[in-house]
């Protein structure tokens, strides 16, 4: 079978990626890859394997089933982490397998710690503290309670990890926010710290918060988006810019480029309309090349009349609507292209690149977005 796209996902750049954060985190701090979203669209198990092979051994996934996934896939018995969610009746078997997950309220508390002793085995635990996000997480005003559990409780379940997330560290204009968070956040520790509770790893750091605001950094960070390649947002990249390793020069890779080739190629007539409806109309007669990639492969409607694509290292225009199926590129002005030619949706061909950013800004996404969005069923290439 061959599909009508393909992603490559670059191996090296996610190393480059890996020293970048290490050189910012220093030595000992935990690296957890976050690889929720089938790893931010990347692929759960080309990033398994290739982060495994980069040194990573902590793994971050939203629910239980994409833990499953990295479980079957690591080959290096990694730590695996659940940040959300988790119906009770897998949690036995999560404890089974030694997968680690957030606690977040006194319910899942206490499943958990029933199921620990009924196994006889301890949970895995990361009490979850609500900071300001105000998604999950413990209450400031329950600390007493949940203390005293915890301290009854101790010998049932391991507590691996005391967390919680801030809400928006990719703004500077959310500063006031997160620096209240971190502040409950230390408060938090301090208290439970005092009642003799203490935690394996203090975490509370994505991306954003790990790049610039330093003092986030505890024993472990959680990062998704930057080990992509990616700025969560351009705020942090300009925030981040002068400190840079090699001044202005962005240290962070993008790991995927996304491919496909030319279907077909038609000439239109002066006056003809392309595509469904009328909002592109032939003002000369033109040539176009057509391509098998559409809004169900991810390539957004938004992007008809908009989008930009790279054949024999040329910048061509998306020209009408995007189909479900295929887009049509104006190549009037383009000599040589031939059906079969290499189409570069995302990424680099001779010294051009369309990069993710100019993709989300048309369609008003977030490039985690974009990214997740990609369809699962694309196939993932790595190149080493
Ligand atoms: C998604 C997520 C992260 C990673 O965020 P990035 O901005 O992609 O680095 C970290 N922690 C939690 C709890 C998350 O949900």
């Amino acid at each position: 079978m061959i599909a009508t796209s393909y992603l490559e996902i670059s191996a090296k750049a996610y190393r480059q990626n890996i020293r970048y954060i290490r050189s910012e985190i220093g030595p000992s701090t935990v690296i957890s890859a976050v690889v929720k979203g089938n790893a931010y669209g990347h692929g759960i198990q080309q990033m398994v394997e290739i982060a495994e092979k980069a040194g990573i051994r902590h793994f971050s996934t939203f629910s239980s089933d994409e833990a499953w996934e990295v479980f079957r896939c690591s080959k290096k018995k990694s730590e695996i982490m659940i940040l959300g969610m988790l119906y009770p009746e897998e949690m036995s078997d999560i404890i089974k397998a030694g997968i680690n997950f957030y606690v977040y309220d006194f319910r899942r508390l206490e499943l958990a710690v029933t199921i620990s002793k009924s196994l006889g085995i301890q949970a895995k635990i990361h009490i979850e503290l609500e900071t300001g996000f105000h998604r999950t997480g413990f209450e400031w005003s329950s600390r007493e309670k949940l203390a005293t559990y915890l301290k009854e409780q101790m010998d049932h379940i391991q507590l691996k990890g005391l967390c919680s997330h801030y809400a928006g560290a990719e703004s500077v204009s959310n500063f006031v926010r997160v620096k209240n968070q971190i502040e409950v956040y230390n408060n938090f520790k301090t208290y439970f710290n005092q009642k003799g509770i203490h935690f394996e790893k203090y975490h509370t750091a994505c991306s954003a918060a790990t790049l610039i605001f330093p003092e986030t950094i505890m024993d472990m960070v959680r990062i998704g988006i930057a080990g992509y390649g990616f700025w969560p947002t351009k705020e942090t990249f300009f925030a981040k810019l002068n400190s840079l390793p090699k001044a202005n020069k962005n240290p962070l890779k993008r790991l995927v480029s996304w491919k496909s080739t030319v279907m077909s190629i038609k000439p239109v007539k002066m006056g003809e309309f392309v595509g469904y409806g009328n909002s592109f109309m032939a003002l000369q007669n033109m040539r176009l090349a057509i391509v098998p990639v559409g809004y169900a492969h991810g390539y957004s409607r938004l992007l008809s009349n908009q989008g930009q694509v790279l054949i024999r290292g040329k910048f061509c225009n998306v020209v009408g609507t995007v189909t479900m199926n295929t887009i049509a590129l104006n190549i009037t002005n383009l000599k040589n292209i031939e059906v079969g030619d290499e189409v570069v949706l995302i990424g680099k061909q001779g010294n051009k690149e369309i990069t993710v950013a100019s993709f989300s800004e048309s369609t008003q996404q977030v490039n985690y977005e974009l990214l997740t969005r990609l369809p699962k069923d694309i196939p993932r290439r790595i190149i080493p």
